[in-house]
């Protein structure tokens, strides 16, 4: 199938109040466009470098998420134009995303993403790290960075028995802290293998990438 028959497939199973994320990472810009001819216009990219080569060539109206691990020294590249930054898993990472943002005179959006995976290896805040700095409240001291909500990374399992309720628990913690954030809208969970699931358990915004482009052919 095509890249636009696999991206309507899709769209067509995705309710209206979630957001598709093409995740385009390793792709070609031709594969791109055809997702943006026809008509999308979310995409998700890992990697710093090729995020500005595909910013620099493709169209300007493309919304670009940066769901990768973001390093703080390659902040101020994307803060000219990024459109949410989905893994932000330090305070470290805030304090340099506010500083570019106070610069390049732009507010940027920014999801806290949350260890939620069994797995050691995966980025994050616990829960109660992300309880802390929300209590707190510094994060009304960082005046560039707008927080719209959490995203979170599923254990690398196909049980999905375990991903049901490691979403499940993050749509919990989502809720528990929406209640005190009025302007937060944004909960990031659910790929390829899992968005409907994830959709289900209350994910506003899912990021798929080899359902729609077709499996990667190397990883970084
Ligand atoms: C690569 C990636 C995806 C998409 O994965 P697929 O299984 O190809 O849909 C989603 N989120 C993140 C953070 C990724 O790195």
């Amino acid at each position: 199938m095509s890249v636009k028959d696999q991206l309507q497939k899709i769209t067509g199973t995705i309710p209206a109040h979630v957001t598709l994320v093409a995740v385009s990472k390793t792709k070609p810009n031709s594969a791109i466009l055809e997702a943006y001819d026809a008509g999308q216009r979310d995409f998700g990219e890992n990697y710093v470098q090729e995020l500005l080569a595909k910013h620099e060539s493709l169209p300007k109206d493309i919304r670009w998420h940066f769901i990768g691990h973001l390093q703080s020294n390659k902040v101020k590249l994307i803060v000219p134009f990024v459109h949410l930054i989905h893994g932000v898993d330090s305070i470290k990472l805030l304090e340099e995303i506010n500083k570019q943002g106070a610069k390049q005179n732009r507010v940027i959006a920014c999801l806290l993403q949350i260890h939620i995976a069994k797995e050691e290896s995966k980025f994050g805040f616990s829960y109660e790290e992300c309880e802390t700095i929300i209590a707190t409240g510094q994060l009304q001291d960082f005046r560039c960075v707008q927080v719209r909500g959490l995203m979170g990374m599923g254990t690398n399992t196909g049980d999905h028995a375990i991903l049901q309720q490691e979403y499940a628990e993050l749509r919990t913690f989502y809720l528990k802290m929406q209640a005190h954030q009025p302007e937060w809208n944004v909960l990031s969970c659910g790929m390829s293998g899992d968005y409907r699931m994830a959709i289900e358990q209350g994910s506003s915004m899912v990021r798929i990438g080899s359902s729609i482009f077709g499996e990667r052919n190397y990883s970084h």
